[in-house]
């Protein structure tokens, strides 16, 4: 199995790197000059419970550059970098190969589906956590696992194969019926805390101090959920509010990846998130004001963070 990781940061070279430690035959492709050259001349390092630091040594370049036609793409640049990334490996996209996609938010997959047909799109959500702490250098702290199923709901012993793959090299995965409404429980956890976070500058903690900002969290997350249910989808509701107040409670110091991205001076995710639960929403004629407010909110943030005039 040929696997190419389009988008190889954090994410993109901890799977890379743990499927070629694993005897798997992979590439990585991402555009962060640094990154390419650290991983070329010095190797992956990836520091994972468990295991420890190592270095791994596998091909990596831009996605232009890329000969080799892949089995599977796994596609692990922020939403945003989709359509951008696609367009950059077009000419290795052949008629046989496979695209999983386990980015956050929803639409991954129709962002897909302009390249290349439904039949041949997985997607999923994870709960593996990963950080790169420099050029050439990914840390994993803690668990997680993957599920996932391909768009058109058909099984597929391709996607089983990978999964397996994943399983073996530490990842673990499965497929999984339901992952549709995971994919929207895991889009209303983050429309709720990543924005609110992301306006506020406030860490989980923070938000989850005062009882005004912790109720504001979870009435966004109950519209979300609610467009969801009126999409057909049945979300596990306590599942979310708990999940929620645990991540208020527990994880006091963390900075959501929207905050993050922020301080970094990037663009964030936010289109895939709040906006697209605000499109499927007026699509079914529901309002949803928070996440409204808090998609405006974020947007205007982004805008002076990306052009501060
Ligand atoms: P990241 O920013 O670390 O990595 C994205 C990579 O894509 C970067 O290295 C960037 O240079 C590259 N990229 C940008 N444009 C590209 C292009 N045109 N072609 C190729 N590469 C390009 O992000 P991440 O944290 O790895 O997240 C990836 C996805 O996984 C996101 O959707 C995120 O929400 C999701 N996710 C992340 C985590 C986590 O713990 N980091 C957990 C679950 C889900």
């Amino acid at each position: 199995m040929r696997i190419t990781i389009l988008g190889a940061g954090a994410m993109g070279s901890l799977f890379g790197g743990l499927l070629a430690e694993h005897g798997h035959d992979v590439e990585l492709l991402d555009v962060n000059p640094n990154h390419i050259e650290q991983v070329r001349n010095h190797g992956l390092t990836l520091e994972t419970e468990g295991k420890g630091t190592r270095v791994i040594r596998l091909p990596i370049s831009r996605p232009e550059a890329v000969v080799r036609r892949p089995d599977w793409l796994i596609l692990f640049t922020k939403t945003m970098h989709t359509q951008g990334a696609m367009e950059a490996v077009r000419h290795v996209l052949h008629d046989q190969v496979m695209v999983l996609s386990l980015q956050n938010g929803l639409g991954n997959a129709e962002r897909v589906a302009r390249f290349l047909p439904m039949s041949r799109i997985a997607v999923g959500v994870t709960t593996v956590p990963a950080d790169m702490t420099g050029p050439g250098h990914v840390h994993s702290h803690g668990a997680g696992h993957n599920r996932m199923m391909m768009a058109d709901a058909r099984p597929s012993e391709a996607l089983q194969a990978l999964a397996d793959a994943l399983t073996q090299a530490g990842l673990p995965s499965t497929l999984d019926a339901s992952v549709q409404a995971a994919i929207w429980q895991k889009a209303a956890f983050n429309a709720a805390l990543n924005t609110v976070c992301a306006v506020t500058c406030a860490t989980v903690g923070q938000v989850g101090r005062l009882p005004q900002a912790r109720e504001l969290a979870h009435a966004i997350a109950t519209e979300v959920l609610a467009v969801a249910n009126a999409n057909g989808l049945e979300v596990d509701a306590r599942g979310l509010h708990d999940t929620l107040d645990h991540a208020l409670d527990h994880h006091l110091q963390h900075k959501p990846s929207m905050l993050q991205d922020l301080l970094a001076g990037r663009p964030t995710e936010v289109d895939a998130i709040n906006g697209e639960v605000l499109r499927v929403a007026r699509g079914l004629g529901i309002d949803a004001p928070r996440t409204q407010a808090l998609d405006a909110l974020t947007r205007l943030r982004q805008s002076l963070v990306l052009d501060p005039r």
